[in-house]
């Protein structure tokens, strides 16, 4: 078991150099390697990377490269809610859609359920009624994975601020907002869909070959936001890491300098203001069925993945006003270099 331990701290350090190192612990390894049920234990495994399923659901072949990704927190909402900061739920997303439709709808906005999840969730999108292409245009979604739930209070403390705004900012800005692509993984506090996709994995270059919830959402900023003469300044992907707060971008021969300048200039402004992600940044050139990497390769946006600590003590000094907070840090820091 020892000796196994050691393989899989090596491909985890071989392959997180050039694969998805991003919210979750991931690698590869050879099904010859596996031995013991212990190493059952809290994984997912898959053959293709994009589809993960515990390993009573899942046939093993001798000597094949699989992919691993393990689990971190199964407690039940009432047990989470007791340990750490309050979960973010399905309900809290339409609480949160009702507590703001209003002033959305003030602002020229409207709300809309684009799709449904594999389950029947409703997945909403929130967009301008009359997209103006002079506008800056700004993108974020958020919630892939089930069970980040800290990015969507950083996305409520961000939209609070928003519509809060003066009309003129909303003269010369104009967002688009996806707030939680993965209402059934959310709902099942998992990072995966109903079928054990990752969604972050299944965004392809067309919408109709993104997969289940993704197609949806592919489908409406495909319409609407990519087809747009500016590009969006910026694109961020909401997610939650199991360390500390960071932002992925990409490697400076990913685009090149001047990109990869850009996107620091953002997460270093960022870092100023918010305490907690303080200018730190992981570079990764990820999945190529990424959001993030999707938006870069093909499109040449400024997308980053805000990482934010997806399970805080409930007793330590941070709180959900600071999640809000950096939402708020996110909005300033949009507006200083935009
Ligand atoms: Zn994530």
């Amino acid at each position: 078991m020892k000796n196994l331990t050691i393989i899989c701290t090596l491909f985890l350090v071989l392959l997180s150099t050039y694969t998805q190192a991003i919210c979750v612990h991931e690698y590869k390894i050879n099904t010859n390697l596996i031995q013991g049920p212990d190493f059952y234990k809290g994984k997912y495994f898959s053959n293709d990377g994009v589809t993960f399923h515990k390993a009573e659901n899942f046939i093993f072949n001798a000597n094949t490269e699989i992919f691993v990704q393990e689990e971190h927190h199964t407690l039940a909402s009432d047990r989470y809610n007791e340990r750490y900061l309050e979960y973010y739920s399905y309900s809290h997303i339409q609480k949160f859609i009702n507590r703001t439709r209003d002033s959305w709808t003030q602002r020229g906005y409207k709300i809309q359920v684009i799709g449904k999840s594999l389950e029947g969730r409703d997945l909403y999108a929130i967009f301008p009624k009359n997209i103006d292409p002079n506008k800056k245009t700004l993108l974020m979604y958020g919630r892939h994975h089930g069970d980040e739930g800290t990015a969507n209070w950083i996305i409520e403390g961000f939209v609070d601020h928003l519509l809060a705004e003066s009309p003129e900012f909303f003269n010369q800005y104009q967002i688009f907002l996806y707030p939680m692509v993965n209402p059934d993984g959310t709902e099942a506090k998992r990072r995966y869909n109903a079928k054990g996709r990752d969604l972050n994995r299944v965004w392809h270059t067309s919408p109709s070959r993104s997969l289940d919830e993704i197609s949806f959402i592919h489908k409406h900023v495909k319409e609407n936001v990519l087809s747009l003469p500016n590009i969006p300044l910026i694109a961020l992907d909401m997610h939650g890491s199991f360390t500390e707060d960071f932002i992925y971008r990409v490697d400076k021969n990913f685009r090149n300098q001047n990109f990869f300048n850009r996107q620091a200039n953002f997460i270093n402004n960022l870092g100023n203001r918010d305490e907690f992600q303080n200018g730190n940044a992981q570079t990764s050139n990820g999945h190529p069925k990424m959001g993030r990497i999707y938006l870069v390769r093909e499109f040449g946006i400024n997308a980053l993945t805000h990482e934010t600590p997806r399970d805080i003590r409930k007793n330590g000094s941070r709180k959900i006003s600071d999640l809000r907070k950096q939402g708020f840090d996110i909005l300033e820091t949009i507006k200083q270099l935009y």
